[in-house]
């Protein structure tokens, strides 16, 4: 395992204590060996000093043991009725809460398991007259346990069989599929082009994946394959732009070249494009525009799939955001991602793979946190990245992407999703600023030698790269057996 393997697969713990992570690092992790073993004996092994230091520099791990405890824990506490505490009990909580931290130095942990919400004051209490030792032993039990719960959340997925597909023949498959289901010729080629090269750069949840659902709203009349988008009176500064129902990449084949020129020309221009199906990834938009020397920021919303940070129902989108900006002789620096902690699409490919989702990715559809991608998907809500922040990012781009534009917020989207067959049909903001116009002649290489002072620092990549470094080896995509079954059907191959 390399350490950058490491790192990505451990990555939960070192959000919670890089210091144990790397110590399990020192101590060399085997291929395939069972980790929590070696996660436990570094944390026996430090000692109990150590040890209270670890809990004590992460009160918030102790704070989110309770709710990120398992399912039924949360369900649990729920249930004792802890939001419906009294005054008094409330009271009598804080009063044993601030004794706790005095005496033991990290806040209160308890299992909820059978406990009503005397039980759990009843147990408060006690814990409040016990030893700091004592304490300390059932706290890091505790942990112990959420290790884990996440490990085997961990536990190695289900094998999956991939075919090796060019990626011509993607893209002809694409093509034919979306005929064959009355796509005309450009609405058609635009859509492939787009999957085809998802799936040149590794984009796997917005390449072929994808194809069945077009199909799908192409049959269910959602998706309107003869689209012929236009563009409407505007401000000079805007291309105001119906996408006549059809996928977005056709509009954007039409107008970013004329958005480019117009940005190029008075140094920011926008495309406010509706009524169009954005059922894509956003980077081939920004992409397109860094590659003709400009900024980009792209941003479009969907269906109601997000709880609000703070709430339980889902009522904003999984609402992405790119942003590309050029540089002179390399590919464009380019980042684009879901406001959600993971986009629908990867939530999808687990339920199908019968893989678990990382904790904070998802509620039950009783708001409780769950790693089953079925429970969030039925009924459930997936969460921002950030909590608060991403959060703020998805509301932000509903303002835009629906309420500036002037097409439908994502909840007033989601009473259509059913006869939509998940196609969501909505706006797209994409906003384009040329650094010359705006920053002088200098801007595009005082940029880029920042952003080579970045690429330099050990351990930073900059986003876009993967992708980059994955079309430049011209690989073929790796195609799931059952998709590519699918798919050649649709296509009649
Ligand atoms: P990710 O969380 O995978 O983030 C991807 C972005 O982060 C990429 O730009 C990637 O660059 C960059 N990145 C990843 N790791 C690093 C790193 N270690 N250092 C620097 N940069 C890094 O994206 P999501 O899963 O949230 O979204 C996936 C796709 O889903 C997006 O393309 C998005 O547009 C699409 N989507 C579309 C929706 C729609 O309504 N049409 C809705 C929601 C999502 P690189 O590519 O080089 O790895």
């Amino acid at each position: 395992m390399t350490r950058d393997d490491f790192v990505s697969r451990y990555a939960f713990v070192y959000e919670h204590s890089p210091w144990v992570a790397e110590r399990a690092w020192d101590g060399g992790i085997g291929v395939g060996e069972d980790p929590a073993p070696v996660f436990r004996r570094v944390v026996e092994r430090a000692g109990a000093d150590a040890q209270r230091t670890l809990l004590r520099a992460h009160p918030d791990l102790a704070g989110r043991l309770g709710t990120a405890l398992t399912a039924h824990s949360s369900a649990e506490q729920a249930g004792a009725g802890l939001d419906r505490c009294t005054q008094a009990e409330f009271a009598e909580f804080q009063a044993l809460n601030t004794r706790y931290v005095a005496q033991f130095g990290f806040p209160f942990i308890i299992a909820v398991k059978g406990l009503d919400r005397t039980g759990i004051l009843k147990a408060f209490r006690e814990r409040v007259d016990g030893t700091a030792d004592g304490e300390f032993r059932v706290a890091l039990d505790e942990v112990h346990k959420i290790a884990g719960f996440r490990l085997a959340a961990l536990a190695a997925p289900p094998a999956v069989t991939r075919t090796a597909v060019p990626i011509d023949t993607v893209r002809k498959m694409a093509f034919d599929a979306l005929s064959r289901a009355g796509a005309n010729e450009a609405n058609a080629a635009a859509i492939a082009d787009n999957i085809a090269a998802a799936e040149r750069d590794g984009s796997e949840s917005h390449g072929l994946f994808r194809l069945p659902g077009y199909v799908k709203g192409l049959e269910l009349g959602s998706l309107n394959g003869a689209a012929d988008p236009a563009r409407l009176a505007g401000p000079d500064a805007a291309l105001l732009v119906d996408g006549d129902g059809g996928a977005a990449p056709l509009a954007y084949a039409r107008f970013l070249p004329q958005l480019a020129d117009l940005a190029s020309e008075k140094g920011a221009a926008v495309l406010a494009l509706r009524n169009a199906v954005h059922f894509a990834a956003m980077w081939p938009e920004v992409e397109a525009l860094a590659e003709r020397g400009l900024a980009a920021f792209a941003a479009t919303a969907n269906y109601p799939y997000l709880a609000p940070h703070g709430g339980r129902r889902a009522l904003l989108g999984t609402n992405p955001i790119a942003f590309a900006f050029p540089r002179p002789a390399a590919p464009p620096l380019v980042f684009d991602f879901a406001s959600a902690a993971m986009a629908r699409g990867d939530v999808m490919i687990a339920a199908r793979d019968g893989r678990p989702v990382p904790f904070g990715v998802g509620v039950d559809k009783d708001g409780v946190p769950t790693t089953d991608p079925a429970a969030i998907l039925g009924g459930g809500a997936q969460l921002a990245f950030g909590a608060h922040k991403g959060s703020a990012l998805a509301l932000m781009v509903e303002l835009l992407a629906a309420g500036l534009v002037g097409d439908v917020f994502s909840d007033e989207a989601g009473a259509r999703e059913a006869a939509s067959g998940g196609l969501p049909r909505g706006g797209v903001f994409v906003l384009a600023l040329s650094p010359e116009r705006l920053g002088g002649p200098d801007a595009l290489g005082r940029a880029d030698a920042f952003l080579a002072r970045l690429a330099a620092e050990p351990g930073v990549r900059l986003p876009g790269a993967r992708r980059h470094a994955r079309r430049a080896r011209a690989e073929p995509a790796m195609v799931e057996a059952v998709l590519l079954r699918t798919v050649r059907g649709l296509a009649g191959h």
